[in-house]
């Protein structure tokens, strides 16, 4: 016999993510996704001067901002182009 009783239980839902660059929702056109948003954590390792040993850092890019910040890198992104089908589909 299973002994039961009711209990509320508090659920954290994310709303929308902000990207740390432009300040703006990454939520996607139709507000549903975060299409191409960039989550990050990093934390300076043991004697990280750059960093700061042991500072944790946590943000978001938007997929704009990824963009503009790829034109940057000296060595580009890796790039996937996705099969033709997906790339002819109409939004
Ligand atoms: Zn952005």
């Amino acid at each position: 016999m299973r002994i039961t009783k009711e209990e509320k239980v508090l659920t954290i839902i994310t709303t929308d993510i902000i990207c740390n660059k432009c300040g703006k929702s990454c939520h996607d056109i139709d507000g549903v996704n975060y299409e191409g948003v960039i989550e990050h954590e990093l934390c300076g390792g043991w004697g990280s001067k750059v960093i700061g040993d042991g500072y944790q850092h946590q943000f978001s890019l938007c997929e704009t901002c990824f963009m503009e910040l790829s034109k940057t890198f000296v060595i580009p992104s890796l790039t996937h182009v996705p099969l033709k089908i997906y790339r002819d589909v109409k939004r």
